[in-house]
């Protein structure tokens, strides 16, 4: 598959580069220039374990990988806390993906369990000897994920950056007590966004080559900006609607919803291209927290951040610049380079850009948008809990909330799937406070109390943070980034 950017003719790559370097070098994002939607079988994929449609989905995309079997079994196999990666529960009118059974307690790990395989694969392929450098930007859980899936990889080491003061209690200890050689984590001053766009800008700096080090250490991505880290999020699609038609809810070619609690639109975008392998996926439902940037942007079709960064519950959806929603825009547009680089700029250069009404009217085709305050989700975890006995996350409450919303207007005809994001001992501190029970001021004391409460187990992973050394403490200016990442290539 030939991959190009979203933005220029200049980097064309094949999936193998894609993967390797994470961005194009004209700072778009790399695209699938021509690949054959509609030849996909997504029918044989009924009935099949999630590991044989994550092969044959990654087969599709990633298709100069080679055989993908054992690299599918090494990321999967054994190290979901459920024997099928990714199950889906019906709770009350809809159903829960749960996305968070893996080592870290959130849905990036569905991606980052195999992106360090990929990359490695990628850079022996490609005959690359220097060492890889990962750069993540994280809004709390991505950086862990990526962590602990590149900790101790040979060949590979990772640099996190994560908001200072703008993510949980527990997402903070997973980083800074993260073990292995190769990993560092560090606080940067400043909001997501201002962490999301220095990385971006460290990339496009770095892709021209000229940094001290350049002949041992080449830089890459684990970010959604990164194709290697999208593909894997259209598995579970499918895995869902072929567990609805095995548990008999929908005959294959019905239509089923999805609500996506959203942050950087990359979990959403795995929905569309679901889509367009044929997957019979009726509206994707983008759900915002109080940064309702992609709930204007959907119903307006103008993209405006200039508004105020608010700190909120679902910590891992506070963004106002959805990296992958360039995707998106060079989609609607049909694979116009120019006008996708022009809306970029507007929106780099102004804060604001505006897509034509004919463009919105086709993205309401297939989008919809929700929206909840922190009040709407303390109050949808406690609701749904009383009703059901289902403790839900706040990230995942958002989504239940704006599902809500979306089901009155529409009915409730088609399945509606809410993906569940993340555990709920993440965020012991709000889903405590939602479910009416006192504050404690021990993290973990709060965990094995909600524990004991709810009768859900406190995941592993979690629980044995509370012993583990704090390696890492560093809090930089924004514009030290790219002075401590060259710090740490000597
Ligand atoms: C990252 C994250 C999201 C948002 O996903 P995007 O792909 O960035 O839209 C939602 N919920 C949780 C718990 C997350 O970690």
């Amino acid at each position: 598959m030939r991959y190009g950017s979203t933005r220029s003719n200049i980097g064309r790559a094949d999936a193998l580069r894609a993967v390797l370097t994470g961005m194009a070098p004209d700072g778009g994002l790399y695209m699938p220039e021509d690949a054959a939607y509609s030849e996909f079988d997504w029918k044989s994929l009924m009935g099949k374990p999630f590991q044989e449609i994550a092969e044959r989905v990654l087969g599709f995309f990633l298709d100069d990988f080679g055989d993908l079997r054992e690299t599918v079994d090494a990321a999967y196999t054994g190290r979901f806390g459920s024997a099928d990666v990714t199950p889906l529960r019906e709770v009350g009118d809809r159903y829960v993906l749960e996305l968070f059974h893996g080592p870290t307690s959130a849905f990036k790990d569905v991606a980052l369990s195999i992106l360090p395989y990929l990359m490695v694969k990628a850079a022996r392929a490609l005959g690359e000897t220097r060492r890889i450098m990962i750069l993540t930007a994280t809004s709390g859980d991505t950086g862990k994920a990526a962590l602990q899936g590149f900790s101790d990889v040979p060949g590979t080491g990772i640099t996190v950056f994560y908001p200072y003061g703008g993510v949980s209690r527990v997402q903070e200890l997973q980083m800074t007590t993260q073990q292995g050689g190769n990993v560092r984590s560090a606080a940067v001053r400043g909001n997501f966004d201002d962490v999301q766009r220095t990385v971006k800008e460290i990339f496009e700096q770095t892709a021209k080559g000229d940094y001290a080090g350049a002949d041992r250490v080449v830089f890459s991505s684990a970010n959604s900006i990164n194709i290697g880290r999208l593909v894997p999020q259209i598995v579970y699609y499918f895995k869902a609607y072929s567990d609805l038609v095995g548990l008999g809810k929908i005959l294959p070619g019905d239509p089923v919803d999805f609500t996506v609690p959203t942050g950087n639109f990359g979990d959403i975008l795995a929905g569309l291209f679901a889509k367009m392998l044929g997957l019979p996926v009726g509206k994707l439902v983008c759900a915002s927290n109080a940064n309702d940037v992609l709930f204007d942007f959907i119903n307006t079709g103008v993209y405006d951040r200039r508004r105020p960064f608010l700190k909120t519950d679902s910590p891992s959806m506070d963004i106002l610049v959805a990296s992958n929603l360039e995707r998106l825009i060079y989609l609607l547009a049909d694979g116009d380079k120019a006008f996708t680089a022009e809306k970029m700029r507007a929106l780099s250069e102004q804060g604001v850009y505006e897509i034509p009404e004919p463009m919105r009217e086709k993205l309401a085709k297939t989008f919809a948008a929700g929206r909840a305050t922190d009040e709407a989700t303390e109050e949808t975890i406690g609701r749904v809990f009383r009703e059901y006995g289902y403790l839900l996350d706040p990230h995942t409450a958002v989504g239940w909330s704006a599902a809500d919303g979306y089901l009155r207007e529409n009915g409730n005809a088609r399945p509606m799937v809410v993906l569940a994001t993340a555990s709920p001992f993440k965020f012991s501190g709000a889903v405590r406070r939602s479910i009416g029970l006192p504050e404690l001021p021990d993290e973990f004391a709060g965990m094995r109390d909600l524990s004991e409460k709810t009768g859900v187990p406190v995941p592993e992973g979690l629980a044995a943070l509370k012993s583990l050394p704090v390696r890492f403490t560093d809090v930089i200016g924004r514009e030290e980034m790219y002075g401590y990442i060259m710090e740490h290539l000597k």
